[in-house]
């Protein structure tokens, strides 16, 4: 009976902005969450009648960035709006939000779904203040006004979503973005990334939007995905039995797999938005944006990676994931000119030495710099040092933060160019193969190979396969 329905879905993320204070007052914006109830708090922020709010600058640094990465055109002038609703979380009555004028327009989110390249369109997205935590002890329940005023992005998608796979790529694109731009951490167990997810289904034919169900305030992608197969499931049966669904908000029980209603789904008339007379205009001058545009985000990397370098889908995933990898990266291609190579050094060389080190290392722990490691790889391509010799140069520029150079000559790792010598081993590896060079000589083209490796062996591996290569082919005649 599921085959003949589709889901759809659009989402409302809440992003909270990596600021040191909060959004309105100079408190601290405690972004690990240990703090001590209501320890973080003033006037301000506890909206005690006759305080004002002045809006933090940091804020909106942080935030035009972000808009600028999901691809927005942002305005010079926006106004904030009060909603006003009653809930025991918010006892001044109302959010500071953007609804009439919000500060940007025009975006889009693009990722990849199960390897195909898709773009979800985003509806409208601001900056608001969090409402405070509602602590539910015994008989009693109690206020921490910790989260009050904490910065918010909410971006609110189109209803493009057509699976809880759409859902979760975008959700990680998202992520990514927030962490590339440095406007948040974006860790969703730190509730600095949570979602609400909207969800509708309809028959496969139908082209309506029927009534939806909101599920609120998720923090993990797990719970994410569990949370959309129950809600689908649910909702066709009540429509198998000819039932009205209501349009409603639930909460989803991530130990019971099992969600339950909040409160029906309010229109956004029963808000009664009005523009909040505490604030003034923001006005950004056109400098102010400009100067923090960013021009490649990840998924314009990996998309380089994978069209102009060449490189494998994961190689092109793993290098476009986080932002430190990602610049080394970069930064090893521009110095090298080959981006292959130095995609293989990093993927298989260097995280490999992470990943059997006893400690626990990365990136930013490498006590060389990256232009060691270019080295290492230009010498490698202009046949001075061996594959086998370039990987013990990086272990010891890994393990003794050494020099490049000064490794090399230390070990006396440097390829010569010793013809009689390397004859020397073609010569012996072509007489204690009578059979197999005759083999190559009169058919079996795929035994020279073979011999290659044989003078690789003969030589302890201290020389360029290539060499040999040229070498026996002259020889061989
Ligand atoms: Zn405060």
């Amino acid at each position: 009976m599921y085959d003949k329905y589709e889901i759809v879905m659009w989402l409302e993320t809440h992003v909270r902005v990596k600021s040191k204070t909060k959004m309105f007052c100079s408190c601290k914006n405690a972004l690990a969450l240990a703090l001590e109830p209501n320890e973080s708090t003033c006037p301000v922020c506890m909206w005690f009648p006759g305080m004002l709010p002045v809006l933090n600058e940091e804020v909106v640094n942080l935030a035009v960035r972000a808009w600028h990465a999901m691809r927005c055109t942002i305005n010079e002038r926006s106004q904030f709006d009060r909603k006003s609703y009653f809930y025991p979380d918010l006892p001044n009555w109302f959010q500071t939000t953007q609804l009439y004028h919000p500060i940007v327009e025009n975006w889009e989110v693009k990722t990849f779904v199960n390897g195909e390249l898709k773009i979800f369109h985003i509806h409208h997205m601001h900056i608001e203040n969090d409402a405070w935590k509602l602590v539910h002890a015994g008989s009693k329940t109690l206020c921490d006004y910790n989260r009050a005023g904490w910065p918010l992005m909410e971006i609110v998608t189109e209803p493009d979503f057509r699976s809880k796979d759409d859902v979760i790529a975008y959700l990680e694109e998202l992520q990514k973005i927030m962490r590339f731009c440095g406007a948040s951490d974006a860790d969703m167990e730190k509730w600095q990334l949570r979602c609400d997810v909207n969800i509708s289904i309809r028959l496969k034919w139908e082209n309506i939007l029927n009534n939806r169900v909101e599920i609120k305030n998720m923090n993990s992608f797990a719970a994410i995905a569990r949370a959309i197969d129950a809600e689908f499931k649910r909702q066709v049966k009540i429509y198998e039995k000819w039932e009205r669904l209501d349009q409603e908000t639930r909460w989803w029980n991530d130990e019971k797999w099992t969600s339950s209603s909040l409160r029906s789904k309010e229109d956004a008339n029963d808000y009664r938005y009005f523009p909040e007379p505490d604030l003034p205009t923001l006005v950004l001058t056109k400098e102010y944006i400009e100067e923090r545009k960013i021009e490649e985000l990840p998924i314009d990397r990996r998309l380089k990676y994978l069209n102009e370098y060449k490189l494998q889908e994961d190689d092109a995933r793993i290098l476009s994931n986080e932002r430190f990898i990602s610049d080394y990266f970069e930064k090893l291609v521009e110095l090298t000119k080959d981006p292959k190579k130095s995609c293989s050094y990093i993927t298989s060389v260097l995280l490999a030495h992470f990943k059997w080190s006893l400690e626990d290392v990365w990136f930013a722990d490498l006590k060389f710099d990256v232009s060691e490691l270019a080295e290492v790889i230009n010498l490698f391509n202009k046949d001075i040092l061996s594959s086998t010799n370039s990987k013990i140069v990086v272990e010891e520029l890994f393990l003794n933060w050494w020099k490049t150079d000064e490794i090399i000559d230390r070990l006396w790792l440097r390829q010569t160019n010793d013809t009689w010598a390397l004859e020397e081993i073609v010569n012996k590896v072509i007489g204690s193969n009578p059979t197999q060079v005759e083999q190559y000589r009169w058919w079996n083209e795929k035994i020279f190979g073979f011999l290659v490796g044989q003078c690789m062996k003969e030589s302890a591996w201290q020389w360029n396969p290539k060499i040999f290569n040229d070498l026996l082919k002259k020889l061989l005649g």
